[in-house]
């Protein structure tokens, strides 16, 4: 498959770096499954930061090296994800593509499919991840919108990711299919409308405060034109 819509270049940049949030990092690996384009992208940022890496004074090296440790994950954020990822189980929900099976770890499989999703509107439901590991996010959900559901037009008070996994829907923007992403800035609006042939599901992920504080983004923004 070759989705049409990706993350701004700022935001592979980001994820290149190792500095996005853990929610963003979760939906951008979900992407690059599914999205040769991008996976070139982030190798070519990673090959070119390897050359930048080798011509950085020693000083800038050893200062940045200690800031990068101090976003790594602790042992007990370690073992959370550990045990996360000991509730996979072999049945999957039939809605989540191959290509997304990263984000199988964090749904309830204890819990018929019926049962997981938390209904919030008239033809929209949710599946929240409330997981300690996302809390660094404002929010980490997945949206189940009925065929055909209008949502209400909306801002946001921070950037949002967004991530198909089933389905589609049209905005202002553009149509989403699966596999796409809408990579909004705070001062979009956008009113998203589900088409009529099957209910879409997505990963949303909003406000993710570590977007662009590496120290490599900055660095390479220039060489990139961003
Ligand atoms: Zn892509």
């Amino acid at each position: 498959m070759s989705p049409k819509h990706h993350p701004d270049e700022a935001t592979l940049l980001s994820y290149a770096a190792g500095s996005l949030s853990a929610g963003a990092k979760l939906l951008l690996d979900c992407h690059l499954a599914c999205c040769e384009s991008c996976q070139r992208k982030v190798a070519q940022v990673e090959a070119f930061g390897g050359e930048l890496l080798q011509a950085i004074p020693s000083a800038v090296m050893h200062r940045s090296i200690d800031q990068l440790l101090a976003k790594l994950d602790t042992p007990e954020q370690l073992q959370a994800l550990q045990d996360g990822q000991a509730n996979v189980k072999p049945h999957a929900p039939e809605w989540l593509p191959e290509w997304a099976q990263q984000l199988s770890p964090w749904l309830d499989h204890e819990q018929k499919d019926k049962d997981l999703w938390q209904r919030v509107a008239p033809g929209i439901s949710q599946i929240r991840f409330d997981h300690e590991r996302f809390a660094a996010d404002k929010a980490v959900r997945l949206l189940r919108i009925a065929p055909g559901t209008c949502m209400p037009k909306h801002g946001h008070s921070g950037s949002e990711l967004t991530l198909i996994l089933q389905g589609s829907y049209s905005d202002e923007t553009g149509r989403f299919c699966a596999g796409d992403v809408a990579d909004l800035d705070p001062d979009i609006k956008h009113q998203p409308i589900a088409d009529r042939d099957t209910p879409c599901i997505c990963l949303i992920v909003t406000d993710a405060p570590l977007r662009f504080e590496g120290w490599i983004p900055k660095l390479m923004q220039p060489f990139f034109g961003l």
